[in-house]
């Protein structure tokens, strides 16, 4: 059932002595090694630009002269030879030494289903972090040998593409991504076609077909219903991500639960455990349970069994993040299905039920609590506040024994430090030191890093990422269909000698993305400051229903518009895989600040903590972990006081004007702010390790990987 043909190269251009390049195009092992990435960067570095940094796109289109160029260029094959050499063994090592012994075989393997993946730019199938820790977490299954398989959606039309208007509203536009120059291939059936399954019991069948991404050794299967045999409705279930119609919406996770299980199935691939990644694909539950009772087990027994293998991470506090789907929709799509569990309707209902709400509709996280034995919130905050918010599924214990335990989330280390960054940790921290990342004493290496070298390659990444966004910005201008005005909100004016703070995630309320101008007169002092300022830099998208989230980015935009602000305040359209790269790599500060307890992780700040950038944050999720006195500044948020957001602003206030400006600003005469560079290099040291997607999947074996099979 694989894709290629050995007959038919992808590249028909390309030489016999890089044939290899193929195999490496699609894999997107090459996105996380940066000696991979120069292959096709060096190629030709505008081709490279303009197929999005998508290797498959670049070498069907690219001139066939060229390669033959690089495979007679001496320098290139001694590259490729390398990089090959690498990727072979990497993808030919089946037991890795960094998992212990007894931790899962193939016959253990783990079937990881998510409605969303951030795996990289050319990839458009994540709205956020719930994406992005999917993608980090399964490129390290990849990297620990952890036996997974990967289920989720391929949605041609993405999330949306953010623009702003004059008006400062955001508007989204929809741009369809070609499939078939789209780093995916086409899982080929038996009968030499594209494999196409039906989603169990649905009439009319919902038809699906089955794409695949390889992820290093993890594959991962997309599902698209966009196929000719299913009428305009169903065609639409996997258009695009979170859609504001319920009835779609639960149409999707249909497809997604049971689809993905029935998928698996045909492709053959058997799964011990099965890990839920947020409610959203809860219903493939459902599918081990109905095979368990075909064979002849009663619904309890098959639930107790199931439950014994079942992980479900919960990943947010937020009403919104848990989706209630009215009874009788409920009742539409599943009357055909709980006879088969041997279930009546109220049965079935009652597994959705949230006891406190119990006419609100059927809930998919309390549906996925109950069904699930290993259930983990994404930070030991998030467990507690989890562990309030379901303790009336367990109303027999007390709420600091309601059985929910926590993971806090980690990033890939490869994927989010930057390539000049790791040239200097290679240089001082040893030749291993990638290879035993989730170890906090490599980190304590840092301390032999001089502080020019760190400073000035630090200096190096803020001037390109200013130099990207002020691109951009000059683009956006080109295009001549954007005012003199909200080109500059874009981050014309933005100077690399200033102290940067970056801001960027969704436009979500709780994010509180405006609280830093609670008092404008004291912003304006910072911005106004000839010797001494800052400059903010802002990106993030609002969900395209989220109104109150819009009207707070028009918000921002005409605040940054206003000429008493001194432009020092940039908005950066169209937040993305890349532009969060180029942010987490540049700015000097991060800044976050929520309403706590609604931020169950964050997982942009740990990324910026990888590469130096100390973070000012509220404590709340993460942060509650990662803060140790000197690697940052810390916002206790007090609920109790009569204007919460009045002082939590101020709180930050003080922050930049005691510690944060004065310390940058002190730069001795070799142009080194020495002291900020120690706690850069505190940062690394003591954020690295702890909050990597390494350490991150470690915790899930160790926590849930106890086989009683
Ligand atoms: C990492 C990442 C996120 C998640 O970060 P948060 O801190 O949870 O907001 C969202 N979007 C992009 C593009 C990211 O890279």
């Amino acid at each position: 059932m694989e894709k290629l043909n050995a007959a038919q190269p992808l590249f028909p251009h390309l030489p016999e002595r890089l044939s290899g390049l193929e195999d490496l195009a699609e894999n997107l092992w090459w996105s996380w090694n940066p000696g991979a990435r120069m292959l096709f960067k060096t190629l030709d570095r505008q081709a490279w630009k303009e197929s999005g940094h998508n290797p498959d796109k670049m070498l069907r289109e690219f001139p066939g002269l060229l390669l033959e160029k690089a495979g007679a260029d001496p320098d290139y094959i001694r590259r490729y030879d390398d990089v090959m050499k690498l990727f072979h063994n990497y993808m030919q090592q089946k037991e890795c030494s960094l998992l212990k012994p007894g931790l899962p075989d193939k016959k253990h393997a783990v079937a990881y289903f998510s409605a969303e993946f951030g795996l990289h730019r050319s990839l458009p199938f994540y709205a956020g972090g719930l994406g992005f820790l999917a993608g980090d977490f399964i490129k390290e299954c990849s990297d620990l040998c952890v036996p997974l398989v990967a289920v989720g959606f391929m949605y041609p039309e993405g999330y949306f593409r953010q623009q702003i208007r004059d008006d400062g509203w955001q508007e989204n536009l929809v741009e369809s991504i070609n499939r078939e120059a789209a780093p995916i291939s086409k899982v080929m059936g038996k009968d030499g076609n594209q494999l196409v399954i039906k989603v169990p019991l649905t009439d009319p069948a919902i038809h699906v077909a089955v794409w695949k991404v390889a992820v290093g050794r993890v594959s991962l299967y997309l599902m698209d219903t966009d196929v000719e045999i299913n009428d305009p409705w169903n065609r639409g279930i996997s258009a695009r991500l979170y859609t504001g119609d319920l009835e779609q919406r639960l149409r999707q996770e249909i497809t997604l639960g049971l689809g993905g299980a029935q998928m698996l199935k045909t492709l053959g691939i058997d799964h011990y455990l099965l890990h839920l990644n947020e409610g959203h694909a809860a219903f493939a539950l459902l599918e081990r349970i109905r095979s368990m009772v075909s064979e002849g087990k009663d619904f309890s027994t098959a639930l107790k069994q199931n439950i014994n293998t079942t992980i479900f991470t919960t990943h947010t506090p937020v009403p919104a993040g848990h989706d209630v789907f009215p009874f009788q929709l409920i009742e539409k799509y599943f009357h055909y299905y709980w006879p088969d569990l041997g279930l009546d309707r109220n049965a079935f209902f009652q597994l959705g039920l949230h006891p406190e709400k119990p006419d609100a509709g059927f809930n998919m996280t309390a549906f996925a609590m109950r069904l699930s034995g290993c259930r983990n919130a994404v930070s030991k905050r998030h467990a507690k506040v989890s562990q309030k918010m379901w303790q009336s599924l367990w109303p027999e214990v007390l709420e600091d024994k309601v059985p929910i335990d926590y993971v806090t989330n980690g990033v890939h280390v490869p994927t989010w430090i930057e390539p000049k960054i790791k040239l200097l940790l290679d240089k001082y921290l040893g030749d291993h030191w990638l290879d035993n990342h989730d170890d906090p004493a490599i980190w304590q290496r840092m301390d032999t890093v001089p502080d020019v070298e760190l400073w000035q390659t630090h200096y190096w990444l803020k001037v390109k990422l200013i130099d990207a966004i002020r691109e951009r910005a000059r683009q956006r201008w080109t295009n001549g269909n954007a005012s003199a005005s909200i080109i500059l909100t874009g981050g014309a004016f933005l100077d690399p000698s200033v102290l940067t703070i970056g801001f960027a995630r969704r436009f979500a309320t709780y994010k509180r993305a405006l609280l830093i101008f609670q008092d404008l007169e004291r912003l304006k002092k910072f911005f106004k400051d000839r010797w001494r300022p800052i400059q903010i830099i802002f990106a993030g998208k609002a969900h395209p229903a989220d109104d109150p989230g819009k009207r707070l980015l028009q918000n921002l935009i005409n605040l940054s518009r206003d000429p008493q602000l001194g432009g020092r305040i940039a908005f950066v359209e169209d937040y993305g895989e890349q532009l969060a790269q180029y942010l987490v790599h540049g700015v000097d500060v991060w800044l976050n600040n929520p309403l706590p307890p609604f931020e169950a992780c964050g997982t942009s700040g740990m990324k910026a903590a990888l590469n130096g950038v100390p973070q000012l944050s509220i404590i709340d999720g993460w942060w509650g972990e990662g803060f140790n006195g000197k690697n940052g500044w810390a916002i206790e948020h007090d609920e109790t006081s009569a204007d919460p957001d009045g002082s939590d602003a101020d709180k930050i206030y003080k922050a930049l004007e005691q510690e944060i400006i004065p310390r940058y600003y002190n730069v001795s005469d070799n142009g080194v702010p020495h002291e900020w560079v120690r706690l850069m290099k505190e940062t690394i040291k003591s954020n690295a390790a702890g909050f990597s997607a390494r350490r991150m999947v470690k915790d899930y074996i160790e926590k849930f990987c106890k086989y009683s099979g």
